[in-house]
């Protein structure tokens, strides 16, 4: 990576205005509270590795969950300061009795930790459509140098999943009349705009059409950074019996999931499904440059069903390819699909 580009990344996480984000989403920061605090049979008496601190949060969850020493790592030098100072305040420090010792440094950097090997990697490394900021990398670079053999990573699975959503997820209604004055400009270029860049913004369950579909699931504990650039085709089903419908835009989410693998009392998964609540990465919108309309032919007659018809009918056809571009920390997502009316 650009050492330049990753310097302006660690400062973006020397600010609490995003740690405040990330600790106020109450999906996200619950999902690991319980995977951490409630599985003693994994927790109890173990070494563990926070890859990417922040604020301490995760170390302070496997502290109560029963961990007996843990390193937490954090690349910002600000932020790495201020959980030393969380911790010590909670009295959780190694220098007060307590199990968290604080390393301020990339953990590519680091040469040792204060243990040889540790039981459990803990890390949310999760960004926008699942491989923005590519900080999967180290995560596993953390795995492949530290983890014990057969450890644990939390969360263990991941899964990148898309559907079809109608043209309410472009949200573009709103420029239509603004307090009278018609504010069409914006929308034409948001229109342009979304042909070229992913779009990231909160989508609603009634926004989308058809049935969700999983494009690609990725095991924390054995894949390769390179298995975080791939193609996958999928195929979309009309979710409902609706006569006819139309897709604005295909919209991309993902899952982090500790499984029953390592979680044995309380498994717990991550969703950032729009059928879910809200979390802050909500949902990648990728807008097609036509929309892809069905039509049941049968819609007037009197006749039988046909089989193909109804929920469940697939509708659209595509390809997506994401590519991480790893001197911007940025995701290259390219979308091709037709219709099958
Ligand atoms: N674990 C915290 C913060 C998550 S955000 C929480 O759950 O609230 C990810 C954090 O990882 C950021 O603070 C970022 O600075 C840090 N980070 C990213 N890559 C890192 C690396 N290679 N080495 C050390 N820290 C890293």
């Amino acid at each position: 990576k650009d050492a330049k580009a990753d310097e302006a990344y660690f400062d973006s996480y020397g600010y609490f205005d995003i740690h405040r984000t990330m600790l106020g989403d109450e999906v996200r920061t619950e999902a690991y509270q319980r995977a951490l605090e409630q599985n003693p049979s994994l927790l109890k008496g173990a070494k563990l590795l926070d890859v990417g601190c922040g604020t301490g949060i995760l170390s302070m969850f496997a502290a109560r969950g029963g961990a007996s020493q843990v390193a937490a790592v954090e690349g910002s030098q600000r932020m790495a300061k201020a959980a030393e100072s969380i911790v010590a305040e909670n009295r959780l420090g190694s220098s007060q009795g307590g199990p968290i010792t604080v390393l301020s440094g990339r953990i590519e950097d680091l040469q040792t930790l204060p243990m040889q090997q540790v039981d459990i990697i803990v890390s949310e490394w999760m960004g926008y459509g699942l491989f923005f900021e590519c900080m999967l990398d180290s995560v596993l670079h953390a795995r492949d140098r530290f983890l014990r053999p057969g450890g644990a990573v939390l969360p263990d699975l991941a899964a990148i999943h898309v559907a079809g959503a109608g043209c309410g997820a472009l949200d573009l209604d709103f420029w239509t009349d603004v307090r009278g004055f018609s504010f069409r400009p914006v929308q034409r270029q948001l229109l342009e705009d979304g042909l070229k860049t992913a779009h990231v913004a909160p989508v609603h369950a009634k926004d989308i059409v058809t049935e969700p579909c999983q494009l690609r699931s990725f095991d924390l504990t054995s894949m390769t950074p390179q298995e975080a650039d791939f193609t996958a085709d999928f195929t979309l089903q009309a979710s409902s019996a609706a006569q006819s419908g139309a897709i604005h835009a295909v919209v991309l989410w993902f899952d982090a999931e500790c499984s029953a693998r390592f979680c044995k009392e309380q498994s717990v998964l991550l969703t950032t499904s729009p059928h879910a609540p809200q979390t802050h990465w909500h949902q990648t919108i990728l807008q097609l440059r036509q929309p892809v309309a069905w039509q049941h032919s049968a819609a007037s007659g009197a006749g039988a069903q046909e089989p193909d018809q109804g929920p469940g009918r697939a509708v659209l056809r595509g390809r997506i390819s994401c590519a991480r571009s790893s001197q911007h920390r940025c995701l290259d997502i390219s979308l091709e699909c037709a219709g099958l009316d």
